[in-house]
């Protein structure tokens, strides 16, 4: 930790305390030792076998920096370190304070848990109080697909799906924004800095290289008998599909909604085995394609959004079925006739 109170029950950083004098933990009132040279970001430590639990998480160098950095980053003035929330017995790195306004801001290098995630947003919100996760930069290498930022993952109008990075060489703020998921179930955007440099994050793959690859994920997954690609080969036969025949339609679906742990093309091959049982020149209603999406829905895992609200997520779903019916009605399959409601006139295969 970056602060610590006097015996007077005053807050001092690390950087301005005295060697000598007494500092205690705000959260377990336990005397914690100074720690200050030249090699390592000037903290306080409790004791070795403490058991002070706000506190008691051993913080890495990268995330005394950081942390120190983001607090300079948000103004000194507008921001107290590592304030302790008596009553949640929580704390956050900062408490970010402009005018009415409070941000509580989670600096988060070390991995953790779904849960306990959940349970610190909870936290904050019961409090009344908005939170912001901000990533350590060994993030940046490791979240390549759904599954590494599902836990992370938050959505605005402005920005779409986001991330957010702190990148200490640099001291920037790195946001990771209008998030896709390409055909093989990568993440993908654009990233932007604070100091204002825009870059574009992945080129996409090749439509033959991406095919390649699919149908190689489907073989080698039913070879070594993974019950996952077993479960998609059995609803297949049991609408008398084959998994591996995927319509080329459903090799364009990319730029998906982050929703499911699983490429978007064999989701959307799976919606199109249901589709096609439709017979052609049917009427296909928004709620047919709920319906199936909810039906397939059972056979992948879905993606655990636990920053979002229960409407984004309903939002989210309704731009992924509208993008399955617009990729489908480009390709002359379907036929808009009103809005949300669409005619078959050609089958996928
Ligand atoms: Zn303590």
């Amino acid at each position: 930790m970056l602060t610590a109170q006097t015996e007077q029950n005053q807050r001092v950083a690390a950087s301005d305390a005295q060697r000598g004098m007494p500092y205690f933990c705000p959260s377990c009132r336990e005397q914690v030792i100074l720690k200050r040279g030249t090699r390592m970001m000037a903290h306080f430590a409790h004791r070795p076998n403490s058991n002070c639990r706000p506190f008691s998480e051993s913080e890495s160098q990268k995330h005394l920096t950081g942390k120190w950095q983001l607090a300079a980053y948000f103004g000194r003035k507008h921001v107290e370190l590592e304030p302790y929330l008596q009553l949640l017995a929580q704390r956050p790195d900062l408490l970010v304070k402009r005018e009415a306004h409070q941000l509580a801001v989670e600096y988060q290098c070390s991995p953790i848990s779904a849960g306990k995630l959940r349970q610190r947003n909870q936290g904050y919100h019961a409090y009344g109080l908005e939170v912001i996760w901000i990533l350590g930069e060994a993030y940046l290498q490791t979240i390549t697909s759904v599954r590494h930022a599902e836990k992370w993952l938050q959505y605005s109008d402005k920005l779409g799906w986001y991330l957010i990075f702190w990148e200490t060489r640099q001291q920037c703020l790195i946001v990771w924004h209008h998030l896709t998921i390409d055909g093989l179930g990568g993440l993908q955007g654009w990233a932007r800095t604070s100091t204002g440099n825009q870059v574009g994050k992945r080129t996409p793959k090749t439509l033959a290289s991406v095919q390649k690859l699919i149908q190689r994920r489907i073989q080698m997954g039913l070879h070594y008998k993974n019950a996952k690609w077993l479960k998609l080969q059995q609803f297949c036969y049991e609408h008398q599909r084959l998994l591996q025949a995927i319509p080329p339609v459903c090799y364009q679906f990319t730029n998906a909604e982050p929703l499911v742990c699983e490429s978007p093309i064999i989701w959307a091959a799976l919606m199109t085995v249901l589709l096609s049982e439709v017979p052609v020149g049917s009427l296909i209603r928004q709620l047919d394609l709920e319906k199936w999406a909810a039906k397939i829905s059972t056979l992948f895992d879905g993606a655990q959004l636990i920053q979002c609200t229960t409407q984004q997520l309903a939002n989210s779903w309704g731009r992924q079925l509208q993008r399955y019916a617009d990729l489908l009605e480009q390709h002359g399959i379907l036929k808009e006739l009103a809005k949300k409601s669409w005619q078959l006139i050609a089958s996928p295969y």
